[in-house]
């Protein structure tokens, strides 16, 4: 299995653009940040997408839909697409849409398909199977674990420590984590539903994942030297510090 990260920052980055992966054995885009549509053309992937994971409803990783909706319509797509979300998906995606292209959405000349998912569903897609976990973020913030052919990807999503994600993520090949800041600055900012370097560490040890790859970290948030000393007082396995169009197979 294969992941591509389209995008690897954080909200308000000037160089990087939003978190955003593709999974191909899934046709599965996870997260759609306004920085993403622009790299997820670039990278070419997105005649492969059928199916959309939002983690959870910040605009960091929602408002690029309006405009990959509106891109999808001028290309003249035909293929089904289907967004996976918290209960209250189908409303959000209509509301950000309708405000950025007023009465565009029930035009697309594409069908568009909603579906709710707690943390309890489970999902097939093209031979795929997909669970989720809440996530310790905002409210209805959930990670998703993507497993094919014996081989698993997690994502966390934005998310302070949190055990159902440990649980997820159990001796998964590749864990692909939030990780904020430092945890000096985390404690000095009182940030609780993010993650330092050192609680991704624990993550990844207390899951026995295989491999760790750190996401969404803060801008100006320490050079990689430093990322990787304090993740190395837990986590022992492969560290991957991706950049925007690598690929990682597992
Ligand atoms: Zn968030
Ligand atoms: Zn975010």
């Amino acid at each position: 299995m294969k992941i591509n990260f389209v995008g690897v920052g954080e909200a308000f980055d000037e160089s990087h653009a939003n978190t955003c992966l593709f999974i191909e054995d899934a046709s599965l885009l996870i997260d759609c940040g306004y920085a993403a549509v622009q790299r997820i053309w670039k990278e070419d992937i997105h005649n492969k997408i059928n199916t959309i994971f939002i983690s959870h409803f910040h605009a960091d990783h929602t408002f690029g839909l309006p405009a990959l909706l509106l891109r999808y319509h001028e290309d003249k797509r035909e293929a089904p697409l289907t967004i996976l979300g918290a209960r209250g998906i189908e409303k959000y995606i209509r509301d950000i849409t309708e405000l950025a292209y007023p009465n565009n959405i029930d035009k697309l000349c594409f069908e568009l398909i909603f579906q709710e998912i707690d943390s309890d569903s489970k999902i097939e897609l093209k031979n795929a199977t997909l669970t989720f976990a809440c996530a310790n973020h905002i409210d209805s913030s959930f990670a998703i674990r993507i497993e094919k052919d014996s081989k698993s990807v997690v994502y966390s999503g934005d998310t302070g420590y949190c055990a159902e994600i440990v649980e997820l993520a159990k001796e998964t090949n590749i864990l692909v984590h939030e990780a904020y800041t430092s945890q000096k600055d985390k404690e000095a900012k009182e940030l609780k539903k993010h993650s330092s370097f050192l609680s991704c560490g624990l993550c990844a040890a207390n899951s026995a994942c295989k491999s760790l790859a750190l996401v969404h970290i803060l801008r100006n948030s320490g050079n990689p030297g430093a990322i990787e000393e304090e993740i190395r007082l837990a986590y022992k396995g492969t560290l991957l510090i991706p950049k925007e169009g690598d690929n990682f197979e597992v």
